[in-house]
């Protein structure tokens, strides 16, 4: 079954990447592409995905962002993490 809704953007928008990071604890941000979620994640959950994702951040965690097939509102499927330059 693709879960992937067709009203929901590959890609979050430029100007909400570059947004400076509110949570005091978070390194950069995450994005869900099932429902559209843009949020911050922290150092711990930074490495989790790089770790399962299989590649390192080489350079500054701030210009990089991850794309997740889903995340903790959304219907499991399968597992799929891309890391993205801004
Ligand atoms: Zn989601």
């Amino acid at each position: 079954m693709n879960t992937l809704k067709d009203d929901v953007p590959a890609f979050p928008k430029h100007q909400d990447l570059i947004k400076p990071l509110e949570w005091s604890e978070a390194v950069c941000r995450c994005y869900c592409r099932q429902c559209g979620i843009l949020r911050e994640i922290n150092n711990t959950q930074a490495i989790k995905l790089q770790n399962i994702a299989g590649q390192k951040i080489i350079g500054d965690i701030k210009d990089f962002y991850f794309v997740v097939s889903y995340c903790d509102y959304c219907q499991e499927n399968e597992l799929k993490i891309e890391i993205k330059k801004i």
